[in-house]
């Protein structure tokens, strides 16, 4: 069994700066958020489902989900949002797990925004780390890199867990309130142990 850590946090918290981090010292990383990009984008293997369930009004002439269109319905119809991750989630989670079976590295980052949020993605996590940083220091994140509306950063932030129910399931915490240059070593102190804990999970037949 692969050993795998959790990784979430909040929106802008720096999840994906510190997932490089990992990758950089020779973790195999798992982005639930990249595989759904990819089963939504053109052609992805979600299409064909997403067209059947919501109609073509929701698939541009490329054969993506429109993501705008999608995401204004789903915020008018809550059950059209049910809807859409009762279709994705199995999709994500099956995608997921094949990857987290296939990867050769000492362990895997496996990054899931929602991790806290959306119930049993922990229970495929060895661990979970969470980064962490104050709630305005998200929002200036995600308004320096993105030209997402106030409006819907605020929405977004309010959809998502609070700070304090991530701390309180994380077994492992990298605070980002700091500048970027104080990742690396929050890393490096976590690397060694979870190196540490995927040798002791290894069966004994690989040892
Ligand atoms: P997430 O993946 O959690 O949404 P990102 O890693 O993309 O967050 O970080 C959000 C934004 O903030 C990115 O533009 C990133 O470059 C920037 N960022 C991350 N950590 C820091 C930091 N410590 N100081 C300044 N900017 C940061």
């Amino acid at each position: 069994m692969t050993f795998v850590v959790g990784l979430t946090g909040g929106i802008g918290s720096g999840k994906s700066a510190v997932a490089e981090l990992f990758v950089q010292r020779g973790a195999a990383l798992v982005d639930t958020d990249a595989i759904a990009h990819q089963l939504t984008g053109p052609h992805g293997d979600a299409i064909a489902p997403l067209r059947d369930a919501f109609g073509d009004a929701f698939i541009t002439h490329d054969g993506a989900l429109d993501r705008a269109r999608m995401r204004a319905h789903a915020f008018a119809e809550p059950t059209a949002r049910a809807r859409l991750e009762a279709l994705l989630h199995p999709l994500i989670r099956t995608r997921a797990r094949e990857a987290v079976d296939r990867s050769a590295a000492p362990y895997v980052v496996l990054a899931v925004p929602l991790l806290i949020e959306s119930g049993d993605w922990n229970t495929r996590c060895d661990r979970v780390l969470v980064v962490d940083c104050p709630v305005e220091l998200q929002r200036e994140r995600v308004r320096a890199r993105s030209a997402l509306p106030e409006q819907e950063i605020d929405r977004i932030i309010a959809a998502q867990a609070s700070r304090e129910a991530r701390l309180a399931v994380a077994d492992d915490v990298i605070d980002n309130a700091g500048a970027r240059m104080a990742l690396a070593p929050q890393v490096d102190v976590l690397h060694a142990r979870y190196m540490k804990l995927a040798e002791r999970e290894k069966p004994a037949s690989a040892l």
